[in-house]
């Protein structure tokens, strides 16, 4: 029977030992998003526990000394609570397991409900991955991310109380230009409110066609007219605005992806002014030398 590897794993699970309990996106209607149909992984479903367990053997014969491990694809949640506690169970007794994290929409979870987080947390499962993207429910709607901020604080609340460490995602660009001031400073607020344990940034790449799978869905929209894309310099904008307004304590702030046009990374609010003073320096360059940075950057995913 083949291992089997999750499609997509958050850049800081690098390190850890990877299960694959689902396979793709259950919701997958994200306009922005696209990425499994892409990555030919266009279905979702549910790994029967058999073949999940025989992966954990597999795992903890090549890497027995495994500490941390990652769940996926997109949301394994959706696999339901008995199949997560046994999954849970089992690995911690065949791992000397510290950090047990996956992706999860916060529509799962509000489904789900505290108590039942409750009990996935009892089991071990301490991080969760997940997509904020925006805190302005006018963009949320629109890119049918099927959430909404009041969701999101809800269910950051409850993770909070039973001692899980939220990991959040926030989508510079979502708003398009229209948009960018509404999607910043609401996304500002929502991250103050929730205070999470990570706060990491994105930019939004409209993605084409390839041999594996279609394009980004949004790229219709922006060809239409009904979506503008944000510029590469507003995108930098973005960031110094919403650095600006982060009033968060405690947070770890990362860009730890490649497609960020600015690195940066440090705590809230320790950090802060460094990470404004290298924003501000990097917007004070000639123009010339910004748009090479941002060429060079361009469309990595
Ligand atoms: S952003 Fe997440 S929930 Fe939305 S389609 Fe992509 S993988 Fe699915």
């Amino acid at each position: 029977m083949p291992f089997e590897q999750p499609t997509i794993r958050p850049p800081s699970e690098w390190r850890s030992g990877l299960i694959r309990v689902t396979r793709g996106c259950n919701w997958n209607r994200c306009r922005f998003c696209g990425i499994y149909p892409h990555l030919a992984e266009p279905g979702f479903s549910i790994r029967p526990l058999t073949d999940i367990f025989h992966d954990i053997d597999f795992l903890s014969l090549r890497r027995p000394e495994t500490e941390a491990i990652f769940l996926g694809d997109a949301d394994p949640l959706q696999a339901g609570p008995a199949t997560l506690i046994a999954i849970a169970n089992y690995l911690y007794k065949v791992f000397p397991l510290q950090r047990l994290t996956c992706y999860a929409r916060a529509s799962t979870l509000k489904k789900i409900g505290r108590a039942t987080i409750a009990e996935l947390a009892a089991a071990g499962l301490n991080r969760i991955h997940l997509g904020l993207e925006s805190g302005n429910d006018e963009i949320l709607r629109y890119q049918r991310k099927g959430q909404s901020a009041k969701m999101v604080r809800e269910v950051a609340g409850w993770l909070r109380e039973v001692g899980v460490e939220l990991s959040v995602y926030v989508l510079l660009g979502l708003g398009g230009e229209r948009l960018w001031q509404n999607h910043i400073l609401a996304t500002a607020e929502l991250l103050n409110d929730i205070t999470p344990e990570f706060i990491r940034l994105r930019r939004l790449w409209l993605f084409p066609p390839s041999f594996s799978g279609p394009g980004c869905p949004l790229l219709d929209e922006a060809a239409s007219g009904r979506f503008m894309p944000q510029t590469a310099e507003g995108t930098v904008l973005e960031l110094q605005l919403l650095l600006q307004n982060l009033k968060a304590e405690g947070s770890f702030l990362t860009c730890d992806h490649e497609n960020n046009y600015i690195k940066i990374e440090g705590m809230l609010q320790a950090d802060l002014k460094r990470m404004n003073d290298q924003v501000g320096a990097f917007l004070a360059q000639p123009t010339e030398v910004k748009e090479a940075h941002y060429l060079e950057i361009d469309a990595r995913i």
